[in-house]
């Protein structure tokens, strides 16, 4: 079962009683970053679609159902500087706040003050700091029932034209990596913090692959073989080794089974355990 609406009140109403009837449910925004299994979901799937921008000076608002690239395109309009390296990230802001995007160097909680969600009771307000948010983590991702509505950002005034042009070189190089008819979910495996590995790995890892002090899981994947790997009809990227995509008629199956390749080679042959950026719906 499929339930949308932009009200709040509605959002909480359709939750409570899919809650009380003991359902399965799962939350999405734009379904971007999702692997959903081959047997589908049978539960309640829930969309909160309410997509409204509004700006106050530098204060800009945004409802979760918005997407993403909506609220990039807002504040350069606007002469607002903070989001432009996010050009291009598909998806929601409401997913965008729950995983941390970010890209080129920024991420989306260096620009949060607040954020408003339903913990299931109530509707509480969340301070940055509350929202605990690291490396494409916060405090929504561990408290799944946790339903954002919308966030508040401060932004800081910029010459609009120039944002642009940051934005529109960072979309054309994008573009290339990711083309439009790609059937992806972006990277599948998050990039790994250089200070929190173990010293064995550090010393193993080449400077020119560190970038603000993360090693990409790629560099990992490409030393054990990960390029060009085909399972059926899902194929990690030739150009690119956290890039996995279907081919066509690709399936959940045959995508986990290849992420559980990787995973296995990067264990055997560093110790370290990758984590899926991706989140899986219908798994159990
Ligand atoms: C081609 C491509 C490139 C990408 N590049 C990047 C990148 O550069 N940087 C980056 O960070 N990501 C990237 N991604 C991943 C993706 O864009 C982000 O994870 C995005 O935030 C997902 O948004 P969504 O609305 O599609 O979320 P969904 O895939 O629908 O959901 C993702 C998660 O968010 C949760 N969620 C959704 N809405 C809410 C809500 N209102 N409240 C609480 N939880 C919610 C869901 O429960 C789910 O667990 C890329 C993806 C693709 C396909």
């Amino acid at each position: 079962m499929y339930v949308e609406t932009p009200s709040e009140p509605s959002f909480m109403g359709a939750l409570n009683i899919v809650r009380a009837s003991g359902a399965e449910f799962a939350v999405i925004g734009s379904g971007t970053n999702l692997i959903v299994s081959d047997n589908g979901f049978r539960g309640v799937v829930l969309r909160f679609t309410a997509s409204g921008l509004s700006i106050d000076g530098r204060i800009v608002r945004a409802e979760a159902g918005a997407e993403l690239e909506a609220l990039v395109d807002h504040s350069i309009g606007h002469g607002l500087r903070g989001l432009e390296t996010m050009t291009g990230i598909p998806g929601s802001v409401g997913a965008a706040i729950y995983g941390n995007a970010g890209a080129y160097g920024h991420s989306i909680n260096e620009s949060v003050r607040h954020v408003r969600f339903f913990d299931g009771a109530v509707i509480r307000v969340f301070s940055n700091a509350e929202c605990e948010f690291h490396y494409r983590e916060s405090v929504f991702k561990r408290h799944k029932h946790w339903i954002i509505f919308s966030a508040e950002l401060g932004l800081a005034p910029a010459p609009a034209d120039e944002l642009r042009k940051t934005a529109d070189g960072i979309l054309k190089v994008r573009l290339e990596k990711y083309p439009v008819t790609m059937k992806c979910a972006g990277s599948i495996f998050k990039n790994l913090i250089m200070a929190e590995l173990p010293e064995a790995v550090q010393q193993q890892v080449p400077e020119r692959v560190i970038r603000e002090g993360k090693v990409p899981s790629a560099y990992f994947l490409e030393e054990v073989g990960a390029k060009g790997i085909q399972n059926g009809g899902i194929r990690v990227a030739d150009y690119h080794a956290n890039l996995i995509y279907n081919t066509g008629g690709g399936t959940a199956r045959e995508l986990c089974a290849i992420i559980a390749d990787l995973k296995s080679r990067v264990q055997n042959r560093f110790g370290l355990t990758l984590e899926e950026e991706v989140q899986y719906v219908g798994f159990g």
